[in-house]
């Protein structure tokens, strides 16, 4: 019995590992005579063991038919899925299942016209799934069938979501450091579940068109965008707040080369804001768009030579809507190190930078945990107290501890005298602390995409061209870094002035807010939700 067990366990690993074996040997082999897309391998081992209990089911599961019907729906998606990373370069998004249907008879044809060009996929994906057969056919009677067919069609919603009914956002959109067997089932449920149940049917935009401005080197530049995490500037002393909360912030003020304004969130959650700051996308509801990396920041600046950074406080699933994963040098997130992650706080951002070797072009993005919910789970400079309510103290002191911090990574980088250097910190969405009523984030509505957005460079030109924007946006922050880097996206889409504050999903499937904002005229008139 013992010794079957073995055999049974050894054939689940094996299993498991032939299901991502397609994306090994893609990445292997056809990518290095490619060179095209931006396709690249899961380094997580914590998906392999979520595809581990799907091995088990696919042996043990009885009657047999049932692991071959379900290994052949598998064999077909990952046959689309390759099919569209060879095509498109990228994984297949919910999007992409919808364009499929909706485009069935282009989608046809093109596929006849290439299909000799891609029919390498073929033996990629289908030889491992055979593999796979052979060990579910040679697999003895075990008493765990039972269990096994549980865990067969209860691995298809696990794999699928990852962590079910949370982070259903992102489900839209394939997740570019996991494997390609877990993306398949992603997008095929974003398809179903988000798509399909949410609003109506899908806009359709022009594509944008990048344009290369050129580039002058100018060694050394430096590029620092800090990504913040629910800050509320009413609750700034640096904007005013009557609270001392920031004053490392008001003292770097005093610095001519430093300037803050109120500006305006992409989104109003994490989740969503992440692309609009990430990538130079307009309009909330331009899903296809979003799911392409066409204006992805990592990849302008990797075209331009520069050494790229992600180094995050913050979980790694918000990679879903940054994107451009492929482009990025360095990516750490809090869980290449939970446990480091939660006892140094804020300041392992510090600790990774401190590990970083640095060239003459860096582009450095950081992204802050502080201070999210729960705020009292922060350490204080200064403890606040007497409040109506408890959570206001609770925010206010986290703040003195995010000005430190804050302060510290500007201060890191503020220094550089030969050369350019560009820090620029926005947060991601506001937290109401009681305005109208109100707590918290995730609300649709324009006060939670109030944020503070804190400048500086010591080139003058830059500087002047952010100072001339009216409170500015995540769209029109991207827009300013791309253009840094030599980029312009001409959107024949574009009505003048007016932008988009998306829902908690950020394909305008959750809804999404429209305004008007004119730098000119100074002002901001928000149309219709
Ligand atoms: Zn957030």
């Amino acid at each position: 019995m013992e010794l079957k067990r073995s055999k049974m366990a050894l054939h689940a690993i094996a299993v498991a590992l032939l299901l991502v074996a397609p994306d090994l040997v893609y990445a292997v082999v056809c990518h290095s005579f490619q060179h095209t897309g931006t396709f690249r391998v899961s380094h997580d081992p914590k998906v392999l063991l979520l595809i581990i209990p799907l091995g088990i089911g696919l042996i043990t599961a009885r009657p047999k038919a049932l692991s071959f019907t379900y290994l052949a729906f598998l064999c077909l998606i990952q046959l689309g899925q390759f099919a569209h990373i060879a095509y498109f370069g990228t994984c297949a998004s919910a999007h992409s299942v919808y364009m499929l249907l909706y485009e069935l008879g282009d989608v046809i044809r093109e596929s006849a016209n290439v299909f000799w060009q891609y029919a390498y996929i073929i033996p990629v994906v289908v030889t491992p799934f055979v593999g796979i057969a052979y060990l579910i056919r040679s697999s003895e009677r075990c008493r765990l069938h039972l269990v096994g067919t549980i865990l067969l069609i209860g691995t298809i919603c696990a794999i699928g979501t990852r962590v079910p009914n949370r982070h259903r956002g992102a489900a839209c959109c394939p997740n570019e450091i996991r494997f390609t067997i877990n993306n398949s089932l992603k997008v095929l449920w974003g398809y179903l579940l988000v798509m399909q149940s949410n609003m109506v049917s899908i806009k359709k935009y022009i594509p944008y068109e990048v344009i290369d401005t050129g580039y002058k080197p100018d060694a050394p530049v430096t590029i620092v965008y800090i990504i913040g995490e629910s800050m509320n500037y009413n609750h700034m002393s640096l904007f005013g707040y009557e609270r001392d909360t920031t004053p490392n912030l008001k003292r770097l003020a005093t610095e001519q080369t430093f300037y803050h304004t109120p500006g305006i969130a992409g989104g109003i959650v994490t989740l969503s804001s992440c692309k609009f700051m990430m990538n130079i996308v307009r309009e909330a509801d331009n899903s296809f768009f979003k799911c392409a990396n066409m204006t992805n920041l990592f990849k302008f600046a990797k075209s331009r030579g520069f050494k790229t950074f992600y180094l995050s406080a913050q979980t790694e699933h918000l990679l879903t809507s940054i994107a451009g994963v492929h482009y990025i040098d360095v990516l750490i997130t809090k869980d290449s190190n939970i446990a480091k992650a939660r006892s140094m706080q804020e300041d392992y951002l510090r600790y990774l930078l401190d590990q970083q070797t640095f060239t003459d072009r860096n582009f450095i993005v950081l992204h802050q945990w502080c201070i999210h919910s729960p705020y009292n789970d922060f350490p204080n400079i200064k403890k606040f107290s007497g409040s109506a309510e408890a959570r206001v103290d609770e925010y206010d002191s986290a703040m003195t501890y995010n000005d430190v911090m804050i302060t510290r990574l500007f201060e890191r980088f503020n220094k550089q005298k030969r050369g350019k250097f560009y820090i620029i910190f926005a947060s991601d969405h506001n937290e109401l602390l009681g305005e109208d009523g109100l707590y918290g984030h995730s609300h649709l509505a324009p006060k939670v995409a109030d944020i503070p957005v804190m400048i500086q460079s010591n080139d003058k030109a830059f500087m002047d061209e952010m100072r001339a924007i009216f409170k500015p946006n995540h769209f029109e922050i991207a827009t300013v870094i791309a253009k840094l880097l030599g980029y312009e996206i001409r959107n024949p889409n574009e009505e003048p002035d007016t932008f988009y504050i998306s829902g908690a999903e950020y394909s305008g499937k959750f809804g999404y807010i429209k305004y008007r904002k004119s730098s000119k005229d100074r002002i901001v008139e928000y149309l219709l939700f």
